[in-house]
């Protein structure tokens, strides 16, 4: 349905939360995890039983919290959500477990940044429904074993390889989520725009779709940008003249790369004759965290073609090169 006149008024956040799609019919593109995850809600809602632990691995802003939010809305399930992060204490874990009802989802976002202990106690937790509080310390302490109730626990990571193996192994199913196609982006705008009340040609839309880094979340934000632009220095109709002199001004590039990913290979080829160079190297040359680099921009570079991850470090391609519009170096003949 439509959004109240409220939500479309609110602020970025609540319209961000209002776009989501709320079934799995909704979710555009995804279609491998879309079935695969299908078939798992499914079987358990026959069962009459709590679904597997579920692992959604993938670059932000592709709907893992999307998806985490739709297990619990298909299992008709209140959803509790944490993060990583937020769990740097042992206890941490064990006060939200203990507060678990059954059936309850539990969606713990960058789950690849939980403390060890905590990740230790996930493991038992996960397997047997169970953790072990520990009361005092040193040679005294005891381990006092505390029954949770049957709960399903939804995972979201950037990369499933950044988990250990014991805890990747104590999901059921792993999802991997994959940059969205242009077509996909197209429907996601479009339904994004009707929601939003937002006016816009064919041609605007498939620009946006084109630039948004194969990523939902940025396809809604551009298509905020170009309706402030619509709204402020046109009539109000996101057409393609609107779309490139928005995402121009944005610095949003031809093919949707952002700041970050044109500094990532603009640093590689110009400053390291195009590699091989490490990447906590090229992290520091670019004045950011070897995460971000690692986790948000290479996954888009590596799709794009332009930069490939080798033993020996990160190398530029030739499309890289080309694409900032510089001369690749000549290979050594071999
Ligand atoms: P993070 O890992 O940073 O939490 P995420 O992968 O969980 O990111 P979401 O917050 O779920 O990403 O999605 C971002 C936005 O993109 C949502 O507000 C939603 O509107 C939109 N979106 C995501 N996936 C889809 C989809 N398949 N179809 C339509 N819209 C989508």
């Amino acid at each position: 349905g439509s959004l109240t006149a409220a939500e479309a008024e609110g602020d970025e956040r609540t319209i961000e939360a209002a776009l989501r799609p709320r079934t799995l019919e909704e979710v555009v593109g995804q279609v491998r995890v879309r079935d695969q995850l299908g078939l798992v809600l499914e079987a358990a809602r026959q069962r009459g039983r709590a679904p597997d632990h579920v692992l959604l691995s993938g670059p932000p802003g592709l709907g893992k919290t999307t998806l985490a939010m739709i297990i619990a809305a298909e299992m008709t399930a209140p959803l509790r959500l944490t993060s990583g992060p937020a769990i740097t204490h042992a206890g941490d874990l064990a006060a939200i477990l203990s507060g678990l009802n059954q059936d309850d989802v539990l969606f713990i976002d960058e789950i690849h940044r939980m403390s060890r202990p905590a990740e230790e106690m996930l493991y038992l937790a996960m397997e047997d429904f169970r953790v072990d509080v520990i009361i005092g310390k040193g040679p005294g302490a005891t381990a006092i074993p505390l029954e949770i109730p049957p709960f399903t626990l939804v995972g979201a990571t950037t990369r499933a390889g950044l988990l250990p193996g014991p805890l990747r192994d104590r999901f059921g199913f792993t999802g991997h989520l994959e940059f969205y196609d242009p077509a996909e982006l197209d429907l996601i705008i479009h339904r994004s725009a009707d929601l939003l009340g937002v006016r816009l040609t064919d041609e605007g839309a498939a620009e946006i779709a084109l630039r948004s880094r194969g990523t939902p979340r940025i396809a809604n934000r551009l298509l905020r940008r170009v309706r402030d632009y619509a709204q402020v220095r046109a009539d109000g109709v996101v057409t393609l003249a609107v779309a490139h002199a928005t995402l121009d001004l944005y610095e949003v590039d031809r093919l949707g790369l952002d700041r970050l990913d044109r500094a990532v290979i603009d640093v590689l080829c110009r400053r390291f004759g195009g590699g091989p160079v490490g990447v906590s190297t090229l992290a520091v040359a670019v004045g950011e965290e070897r995460e971000t680099v690692e986790e948000v921009a290479e996954p888009f570079l590596v799709r794009l073609g332009f930069l490939a991850r080798t033993p020996r470090g990160r190398i530029a391609t030739p499309a890289a090169w080309e694409h900032l519009g510089l001369t690749a170096p000549k290979l050594p003949d071999s």
